[in-house]
């Protein structure tokens, strides 16, 4: 690393000072948006290594390129250990990113203007699952399941209802912003009941997954599975699809050459490292602390009269009504939190009256920090830091004197790779 710091600073010193700057923000303030972690050191490795230089159109013994000796190697190790992490029969791990990984399943297992039975964005859903902003949106029809008023949770009346009404061809599940864990048997029987596939999409969370402390949607007989790799596994930027083995020529042609060129290798010898990771004891611990992270900061942060969304959390997440406990729009509260110190995203709530770029809510997430060694005692810290910080939005002596804490707490506990 410290060599390719002193060629990039000679070599360009425009770049080099974004990456030192970015490096800078990332060691001093604590990251709580849910969505985000610090990958291991081996991954940035990785990411930077000559498997960058290779193009692997195909897959593993059927490549459009020849020289894929170690291209195959890797691919053939990240699909084996992601069926062994996530329990499995087949894997593919070429997906870009999330989006397009999504975007595969749907054209890969559909026809255009087939229906697709998803959350609702504003009730925790995803951008790819069908809102009318995204393509996918107007290449398929998307009816949309919302969480009950009061407590948020999934009334399976309704989704049954839904699903009798509109036959979709496929039930998704999965979220971006909703924190509690699923009932997947309950997806899974309403499908059966109109003949619709499974799909959930497990991107935020699939790491407390992979460490057995969230519901395995392949327990109640899932047929696809999708997931970033960078969230909560802490892996590079990609995706993988999950699949019984019957779906795996369909996904794979989809992915490619339906959707997408060459793989990213180096991407993808990430995604192997990350995994070999999420097989070890170790993640189980980690995954768990995310867990307790997260109902520690919740149950601070309720203590401290903030509204939580559905009351508190079973995975990695919170979403806070900031409108309603302090009278600050989410973004405002982004604003607040990001001059003392600590990242959060402004979240739009269920059926939010205010628009999505000024919504009533921000999201927290813990697995970064814990990322960082952080645990529960320091949980209570922060959700004391962010009372306050929300509580008096006009005094920006306070706002200093948490970043200075904040700065003081991140040093105890260094980023993995910026040491
Ligand atoms: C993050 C996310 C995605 C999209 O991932 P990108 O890598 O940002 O394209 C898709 N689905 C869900 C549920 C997500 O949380």
């Amino acid at each position: 690393m410290r060599a390719f710091y002193d060629l990039l600073s000679a070599t360009d010193p425009e770049v080099f000072a974004t990456l030192a700057g970015e490096e800078n923000r990332q060691r001093l303030g604590i990251e709580l948006i849910p969505s985000e972690n610090y990958t291991y050191p081996e991954v940035l490795a990785a990411l930077g290594s000559v498997f960058t230089n290779k193009y692997s159109e195909g897959y593993p013994g059927r490549r459009y390129y020849g020289g894929q000796e170690f291209t195959d190697q890797i691919e053939n190790l990240a699909r084996q250990r992601a069926c062994a992490v996530f329990g499995c029969e087949h894997a593919n791990v070429q997906p870009l990113s999330g989006s397009p990984m999504n975007q595969a399943v749907y054209l890969g297992l559909l026809e255009p203007g087939d229906t697709i039975l998803a959350m609702d964005l504003s009730h925790g859903g995803h951008l790819t699952h069908g809102a009318p902003v995204s393509h996918m949106g107007r290449l398929f029809n998307f009816v949309r399941y919302k969480t009950n008023p009061g407590d948020g949770a999934i009334d399976f009346d309704v989704v049954r209802a839904l699903a009798r009404e509109h036959k979709p061809r496929l039930v998704l599940c999965g979220y971006t912003s909703y924190p509690r864990d699923l009932d997947y048997a309950a997806f899974k029987a309403i499908a059966d009941e109109v003949g619709a596939y499974t799909m959930c999409d497990a991107s935020h969370y699939a790491g407390l997954v992979a460490g057995g402390v969230m519901r395995n949607p392949f327990d109640a007989g899932f047929d696809v599975v999708t997931t970033t790799s960078h969230k909560s596994l802490r892996g590079p930027r990609g995706g993988m699809i999950l699949c019984r083995k019957a779906l795996g020529p369909a996904i794979d042609k989809s992915v490619f050459p339906g959707l997408q060129g060459g793989p990213h290798m180096n991407v993808i010898a990430g995604i192997a490292i990350t995994l070999g990771k999420a097989l070890a004891p170790e993640f189980k611990v980690y995954a768990a602390q995310v867990l307790a992270n997260a109902r520690r900061l919740g149950a601070e942060l309720a203590g401290r009269g903030v509204s939580l969304i559905t009351g508190g959390t079973d995975n990695h997440m919170l979403v806070a009504n900031t409108q309603a406990s302090f009278g600050l729009d989410g973004r405002t509260a982004e604003e607040l939190l990001d001059e003392a110190g600590l990242t959060t995203n402004k979240q739009i709530i269920p059926d939010d009256p205010n628009p999505p770029l000024r919504p009533s809510g921000i999201r927290l997430g813990t697995p970064a920090a814990t990322t960082r060694g952080m645990g529960e005692a320091e949980m209570v810290k922060l959700a004391g830091w962010i009372a306050e910080v929300l509580a008096s939005p006009t005094d920006a002596a306070k706002r200093a004197a948490v970043r200075a804490e904040v700065a003081q707490l991140c040093g105890r506990f260094p980023v993995p790779g910026l040491e």
